[in-house]
Parts: structure tokens; C-alpha cells; sequence
């Protein structure tokens, strides 16, 4: 069992296997300038798998995969597939922006995924386009359609709300989960990442999404198991759920539950620092079995109490949104 100074107790790794991404949004693209981990740099799947190996062995129970877009990377199936084998982890789950999940939805349950978080912040394709830089709206709610009839279940959406671009939209997206049996999470905008869009006058607090969701009646409290930041919510009458994460007004540190790797191989404590621990330096040494999991335990020690301040330099894609 992994433990953190503060008595948390760490189960949750989100792990990032690319940083590239098919879509450039404006809140987690750089505005002038690109860049890209260069490909020697990002971990193997081998060596994701050794670290990852070591990590269960210490007491993580479940695994998240992001990106960048998860789904470009090549061979995903494959590494999903051993690792969902490899040790009966409690949760494996992706984050994707959906684009191209329709046509892998059903090997990625066979794989022994469990379930998808799928972001669309827009129910109008043009408006998507705006965002993402890409006329790919139906690319998505295709993935969507095929996640539920997959069962990648729970499937949840993640809206990150900015003002002036998608607000007029909250009532819409809530809507949704009368309909369909979705969870719709609001994620206040962060500022995550050295030159992309954070500014703030795009924010806009939980508190405004759940005034703007006043016609739809109370929201009844839902209780969720696996200890994630978003507090949940039904409205009557509804098949699926709204959550609310709201990583800047009432941040979720005391029950924090999770560190992270990056694509080239950083252990990472907190989205919020910059602070990172190198172990990918460590796989080519022999003898490294100890090596990784004092890494790892370094990793769960350094987590801070609260969340820092400031912005991390990193962009969202390259840290593992
Ligand atoms: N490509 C995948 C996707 O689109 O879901 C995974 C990576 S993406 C970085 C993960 C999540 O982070 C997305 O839901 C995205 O909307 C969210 N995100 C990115 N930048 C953010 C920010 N500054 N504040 C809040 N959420 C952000």
C-alpha cells in the first residue's frame, strides 16, 4: 500500500503514452509556437510496462491512459490487452478525445479496457471546429454512440467550460444525460501549460454551471466509488449523471489519490508542480528492480499537502490530462 506524509493513500496512476494529439485545442496547444517530445524520447511500451509492473507491486490498483491522444499511438490495443492480463487491476481506463474510437470501441472492451472518458466541450460541430482546429464533431459522437453500445461503461464526458465559447451551452450538454446514460463532468479551466490560452476571463466557476442549471430542477447528490475528484449529481428523472470537478474554486488535494507519468518518463507528484522525477534515466541500468520502486515510493513522498500556486510549464498533452 502506497502512502503519501499526509496519510493519503495512492492507488491511481494516469499515465501518458504520447504527447502527440489529432486535435489542437485552444486551451492545451501553444499559440505560436509547436513542439513535440521527439520519438527516442517517449517510453516503449516495454519500459512502460516495467515501470508500470513495479507500480502495481507497490499498491496501485488503477491505471489510467491519456495523452495526448492515447488512440494515435500505435500497438495501444496490444499493451492494453497485456496490462489489463498482467495483475486484475480494480480500474483501467482511457482518456480520449473520441475521434477514433468509433471503429475500436469493441477491441478495446475485448482488450479488457473498462471504461472511457471521452472529452467534447461543444453539441454544435462548427463550434467544434473552433476549438479543436478540426471539422470533427461527428467523428466523436460516433465514439460516443459506440462507447455506450460497447459498454466502456461508465461513459463520461468531459466539458471543460469556458466562458464566452461554450457557457451558452451548459444547459444543452447537462440535458444530455436525460437522454442518455452518460456521466457529463464541468472541469473548471486550469491554468496548465507555458503559452496556451489560459486566461481569465475565459473561467467560470461550478458555482455559475449549477445556476445556470436551475430549470432543470434539483440536483440530487450521487454517491461514486473510486475516489475521483468530481462530485456527482442527477436530475430527475435522468439515465445518466452530471459532475461537477472543480480543481480551482474547491480543490480536491485531501483526497488526492494519484501521481503521474509522462510520456518520456517522468514520474510527476502533482498536475500543479513542475517538480519531476526522472525514471526513465533508470531503465537502462541493470539490477533496477529497487531502483524503480524507490523512485516510485520518491514519487508518493513528494506529493505537496495543498495545490501550488502559479501555472506548470508543462502543456495538459504532454503532462497526461
Ligand atoms: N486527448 C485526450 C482527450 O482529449 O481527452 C486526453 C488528453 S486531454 C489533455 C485530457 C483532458 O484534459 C481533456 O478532457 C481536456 O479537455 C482536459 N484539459 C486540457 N487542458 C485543460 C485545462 N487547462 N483545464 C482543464 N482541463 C483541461
Amino acid at each position: 500500500m502506497l502512502k503519501d506524509k499526509f496519510g493519503r493513500h495512492i492507488d491511481y496512476m494516469r499515465v501518458s503514452v504520447t504527447d502527440r494529439c489529432n486535435l489542437r485545442c485552444i486551451y492545451c496547444s501553444q499559440k505560436d509556437a509547436f513542439s513535440w517530445i521527439p520519438h527516442g524520447e517517449i517510453l516503449s511500451y516495454e519500459e512502460l510496462f516495467e515501470i508500470l509492473d513495479q507500480a502495481v507491486k507497490l499498491g496501485i490498483r488503477r491505471i489510467r491512459l491519456t495523452g495526448g491522444e492515447p488512440l494515435v499511438r500505435k500497438g495501444l490495443i496490444s499493451f492494453i490487452r497485456q496490462i489489463s492480463k498482467a495483475w486484475g487491476l480494480k480500474d483501467l481506463s482511457l482518456t480520449t478525445n473520441g475521434t477514433l474510437l468509433a471503429e475500436v470501441a469493441a477491441e478495446l472492451k475485448e482488450s479488457g479496457l473498462t471504461r472511457v472518458n471521452i472529452s467534447l466541450d461543444t453539441l454544435r460541430p462548427e463550434r467544434f471546429k473552433e476549438i479543436t482546429g478540426f471539422d470533427y464533431w461527428h467523428r466523436v459522437w460516433a465514439g460516443i454512440e459506440a462507447a455506450l453500445a460497447t459498454k466502456l461503461a461508465p461513459v463520461k464526458i468531459n466539458v471543460v467550460v469556458l466562458r464566452g465559447i461554450n457557457d451558452d451551452e451548459i444547459l444543452d450538454l447537462a440535458r444530455l444525460t436525460l437522454h442518455y446514460p452518460l456521466e457529463v463532468r464541468f472541469i473548471e479551466f486550469m491554468p496548465v501549460g507555458k503559452g496556451a490560452a489560459w486566461e481569465k476571463k475565459y473561467f467560470y466557476s461550478t458555482k455559475e454551471v449549477i445556476e445556470r442549471l436551475r430549470p432543470l430542477g434539483p440536483l440530487v447528490p450521487v454517491v461514486t466509488q473510486g475516489g475521483g475528484p468530481a462530485h456527482t449529481f442527477c436530475i430527475s428523472g435522468a439515465l445518466g449523471k452530471i459532475g461537477f470537478i472543480s480543481a480551482m474554486t474547491h480543490h480536491f488535494c485531501a483526497t488526492c489519490n494519484r501521481i503521474r507519468l509522462t510520456a518520456d518518463g517522468r514520474l510527476r507528484p502533482c498536475l500543479f508542480s513542475d517538480y519531476e522525477i526522472n525514471i526513465k534515466s533508470l531503465l537502462r541500468r541493470p539490477h533496477r528492480t529497487e531502483e524503480i520502486r524507490a523512485y516510485i515510493k520518491q514519487a508518493v513522498d513528494a506529493k505537496p499537502r495543498d495545490r501550488l500556486q502559479g501555472r506548470p510549464q508543462r502543456l495538459m498533452r504532454s503532462i497526461g490530462g
